[in-house]
């Protein structure tokens, strides 16, 4: 059975997420932004956390573990890479290692660019990945600490699971990400369909995460820099894709 995963809007645009195993009662949290609607979700639901799985170490992410851990002891699980800036870390991971919710294996993908150390968990028999700041609803994070190859690196990484995968990323920022995808890319059909949904869903203050992993590589331009559409528009036929993605991302910086 897959597991059952909630998604918790947090603070004012960030999202945590539970996944819970029914069979053996496992919950996993995933990134701590703010303790008091993630605690009433586990209450509501009447579920027990067991793990945190924390994606990087930004505050936005981290800082309600204490409150939550105050109540759910919890073992916290984050990036060895990351663990002198993360709260004290239960078992540290990396690249090829897994973690086990339940009767559900996680597979640690490192996804370095918006932070390095950053890290995705993907869930391949539930078709879930936690992306957080990394590939996001139509974006991608900033680049913070890694360089664009490194970031696109990580989201080709991303963009090569299966289709029918499941994004769970770290904030509502998706109507801003349509408005700048539109100036890549205004002629892409899906893109503007996707913008329409977003438009609809968020004036009934509705959540565009999670999103799906073939509609983001239909739409989302971090992710098309080898389109030859994107390279076209931004002048760079024929270019390095993720000399492209550097360009996208430069000018998504300054939109
Ligand atoms: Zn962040
Ligand atoms: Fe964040």
């Amino acid at each position: 059975m897959p597991l059952e995963i909630l998604t918790i809007p947090c603070l004012s645009d960030n999202y945590a997420f539970l996944a819970h195993d029914a069979e053996t009662g496992s919950t996993a949290l995933i990134d701590a932004p703010e303790a008091g609607p993630i605690l009433s979700a586990l209450s509501n639901k009447g579920w027990k956390l067991s793990h945190v799985l924390l994606t990087h170490h930004h505050w936005d992410h981290v800082d309600a573990l204490p409150d939550i851990l105050a109540v759910h002891p919890a073992k916290v699980i984050g990036a060895a890479a990351d663990a002198h800036r993360l709260p004290p870390l239960d078992q540290q991971v990396a690249e090829g290692d897994s973690v086990i919710i339940g009767n559900e294996t996680g597979q640690i993908i490192d996804v370095s660019g918006h932070t390095v150390g950053h890290i995705a968990y993907h869930f391949p028999d539930s078709a879930a990945v936690f992306t957080a700041d990394s590939l996001m609803a139509l974006g991608c994070g900033r680049l913070f600490e890694g360089t664009a190859p490194q970031m696109w690196e990580s989201l080709s990484k991303l963009a090569a699971l299966p289709d029918d995968t499941i994004v769970y990323s770290g904030h509502e920022y998706t109507q801003a990400n349509g408005r700048f995808a539109e100036t890549i890319e205004p002629e892409n059909a899906d893109l503007q369909a996707r913008i329409l949904d977003i438009a609809a869903a968020r004036a009934e203050n509705r959540p565009t995460v999670p999103s799906s992993l073939a509609l983001e590589r239909a739409t989302n331009p971090f992710l098309r820099a080898a389109e030859p559409a994107v390279q076209r528009n931004v002048g760079m036929q024929g270019a390095k894709p993720q000399d492209v993605f550097a360009e996208v991302r430069a000018r998504k910086d300054r939109f």
